[in-house]
């Protein structure tokens, strides 16, 4: 230890309780393993390590539910936000117990005491006038009577001029959006162009606090804050800071509490995060403890973990709101950089990634996968953490991290020893005998007393990687001195009756005694990262768990003397070369299907005149090639209610029907207007294919097909449920 670590471990004082947060991933679809390194594995280890030493924390976490990407979700998967809230927040929260990550809480901000305290922050802030309302024009669609907020317009991005940007976003180069900045924006909801109407919201002015967020951050912190952190929040307070919309014009979220806001929701950004005081409060009420401490006495350390997209919201933007609502603010966001995958940035869009759910799916649920598998994939997303700057995840750098490292270093080390102690002393643990002691052995020990202080200080400090680096090199030392003593080559020499002498047996008891106590030692100290293993090496032990509290690291006093173990297991098992290449076929495989669903989905202009009448092809006579049942699932059939029908000009085939599908509305175009009046479709419920490649039929975007049914007559009838139906249900 140097005698700056020892400066540094004298400095800290140890605060009367933690609250450690993880940023809420959003539920509208799979996570990939670049946000669990961000914001889920590095807050897990610190907890993992300040649990061991007993400290008072709680670990908070949950599920994004509001925000206009849920109901486009909807939209995509032809189902209700409901639906998908609740489908993405199951996957979300069985995948990171999966993966070990331990939440003293996994809640979701569609609990009513969420809605309440995003409701009560926000009345306490107007009513200490904190907020300001400012009218402006916003987007409005005329046809749906609705304002389009963020995802709901979409229209060519200024900055790539990729056709698909959203109002907030564009997915594919990434860039933030205003609605202003779209070049010819569509309704997402109609397909028209949309009107500007004015509209009143409610802001939080930024701008208004900029000395306080300066001297907070850049002076109280400008030392212990990472500097990745430091830079983002310097050039977003250098910029200006300009008021922000705390409300949107949407169904979808929690309502602002005001008389005059009808139709008007909190902003995501605003209610997400008090998404952390709710999830406290959801498990104080769950364990009968008082959540208020941890969000109103100073004494507490707050500290969110999170990826560097989140660093405005976590370290300016919230910090302010707890400021004026009274509350604690972070002590530290120790926020990480982007992980790239095989030399690509990571993208749900072009699906190059790795989820979570494939991880789980592909190893840890195998035969020969488990909770070990688990720990593999901890301990390389841990070494590569991109900490300082962006890092790379590959295939190939993942099986040498738990081939080389993992089962040629920290395994082998437990697995030797074990094996020599079942050979060399018994199955038991030796005694030590002190007047055999070697300056070998005295430096061993003093090897791992002084591993405790090292790997404390890195951790206090948030440096996961180089704290993981220094518990293999314990197990390093652990084999080097291993080598050195060769009990093996003693237990050769023999007395005249062919038995060990007692000389050599001293030895050997020495070499597997210490051996044994830093087996005991190396599972304190891994525990905070690799649990499983922690928990595996305790078994092999036959101790309980409670030898990992961490102030039982650096003790040559774990294991007593006499004490059997049981025989040696192997820890982890080798990442095969088949193993590899698979996933790195299957990387590319779905980049392709991905680029082909794009083409698909984004056509190229295509002349067309007029759409075909849906069933004018059909002959019952005519046999149409059997298909499988995959064929047919393919098909999104749903129920929907036809709530306005117009001739469409020129077209004297062509209706333009707007269909309610629960999660929002479709326009149709069909060529039935020879066989119904407009009028009489209004209010009818029809089966809809949700699924089909949307076609432009007169320059208006046709997003699906109605289906009908060919009379003997030529005529056309509705094919329609046969009681009335929850639009959006699923026909099978
Ligand atoms: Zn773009």
């Amino acid at each position: 230890m140097t005698e700056q670590d020892t400066k540094r471990t004298a400095e800290r004082t140890v605060p009367k309780r933690y609250l450690i947060t993880s940023a809420l991933p959003y539920a509208n679809g799979q996570k990939h393993i670049g946000h669990l390194a961000g914001a889920y594995i590095p807050a897990d280890v610190y907890v993992r390590y300040l649990r061991a030493q007993k400290r008072d924390v709680v670990f908070v976490c949950g599920s994004d539910e509001h925000g206009t990407a849920i109901p486009i979700q909807a939209m995509k998967e032809g189902t209700t936000p409901q639906a998908i809230i609740d489908k993405y927040h199951v996957i979300m929260k069985e995948n990171f117990e999966d993966l070990s990550i331990s939440f003293d809480i996994y809640d979701r901000t569609s609990n009513p005491i969420h809605h309440e305290t995003a409701q009560e922050f926000f009345t306490d802030l107007n009513n200490k006038g904190d907020l300001e309302i400012i009218e402006s024009e916003q987007y409005y669609d005329e046809a749906a009577q609705t304002f389009l907020a963020d995802r709901y317009i979409k229209g060519t991005c200024p900055n790539c001029g990729f056709n698909g940007a959203y109002g907030d976003q564009c997915e594919k180069c990434g860039t933030s959006l205003s609605p202003d900045e779209l070049i010819n924006p569509v309704s997402t909801l109609s397909g028209g162009a949309p009107v500007k109407k004015a509209t009143k919201h409610w802001y939080l002015p930024l701008n208004k606090h900029e000395d306080w967020l300066r001297s907070w951050i850049l002076g109280t912190h400008g030392h212990d804050w990472k500097a990745n952190v430091l830079g983002q929040c310097k050039s977003w307070i250098d910029a200006g800071l300009q008021p922000r919309a705390v409300t949107r014009d949407l169904d979808w979220g929690v309502k602002v509490p005001l008389a005059d806001a009808a139709g008007k929701v909190l902003y995501v950004w605003f209610d997400a995060p008090i998404g952390y005081v709710s999830a406290t409060k959801q498990w104080a009420l769950n364990e009968g403890k008082d959540w208020k401490p941890y969000w109103l006495d100073k004494e507490t350390k707050l500290v969110h973990f999170i990826g560097k997209d989140n660093i405005v919201f976590h370290c300016i933007i919230f910090p302010l709101m707890l400021r004026l609502h009274g509350y604690i603010v972070p002590e530290n966001v120790p926020a990480n950089e982007f992980m790239n995958l095989e030399g690509d940035k990571m993208s749900t869009s072009r699906a190059w990634k790795l989820d979570m759910q494939d991880y789980i799916d592909d190893f840890i649920k195998k035969e020969n996968g488990g909770p070990q598998l688990a720990d593999c994939l901890r301990y390389y997303l841990i070494s590569i953490l991109p900490e300082t700057k962006d890092s790379e995840f590959t295939w190939k750098g993942f099986q040498d991290a738990v081939n080389s490292e993992l089962v040629s270093i920290f395994a082998n080390f437990v697995n030797r020893t074990f094996v020599l102690m079942h050979k060399l002393t018994g199955g038991k643990v030796p005694k030590y005998h002190n007047d055999k002691a070697e300056p070998k052995d005295n430096n061993l020990i003093a090897d791992i007393k002084t591993a405790k202080a090292r790997i404390e200080t890195l951790l206090e400090e948030y440096k996961f990687r180089d704290a993981l680096f220094l518990v293999i090199d314990i197990a390093r030392t652990g084999n080097r001195y291993m080598q050195e003593k060769e009990p093996w080559i003693k237990a050769r020499t023999v007395d005249a009756h062919g038995a060990v002498t007692a000389e050599a047996q001293a030895e050997i008891d020495n070499c597997l005694h210490l051996c044994l106590q830093l087996c005991a030692n190396l599972a304190v100290f891994i525990n905070p990262f690799l649990p499983n293993t922690a928990r595996k090496m305790c078994h092999l032990m036959k101790v309980v768990d409670k030898m990992l509290d961490w102030e039982n690291a650096g003790s040559m006093k774990l294991l007593s003397v006499g004490y059997s173990l049981r025989a040696p297991e192997l820890l982890f098992r080798k990442i095969d070369d088949s193993e590899v290449s698979y996933q790195v076929e299957k990387l590319k495989a779905g980049l392709e299907k991905s680029k082909m669903e794009q083409e698909k989905n984004n056509p190229q202009p295509a002349q067309q005149a007029e759409a075909p009448a849906p069933t004018s092809s059909i002959d019952t006579t005519k046999a149409i090639a059997e298909i499988q049942y995959d064929d047919f699932a393919k098909l999104d059939l749903r129920i929907g209610t036809i709530t306005a029908a117009e001739k469409v000009e020129k077209a004297d085939k062509l209706l333009k029907l707007s269909v309610d599908l629960g999660a929002g509305q479709r326009t149709i175009v069909s060529g039935i207007a020879q066989h119904f009046s407009a009028e009489s479709l209004v209010g009818k419920q029809v089966i809809v294919v949700a699924n089909l490649a949307p076609r432009k039929m007169r320059g208006i975007e046709s997003q699906g097909m109605i289906l009908t049914a060919e009379q003997p007559d030529g005529k056309l009838i509705l094919v329609n449920p046969d009681s009335l139906t929850i639009n959006g249900s699923n026909v099978r």
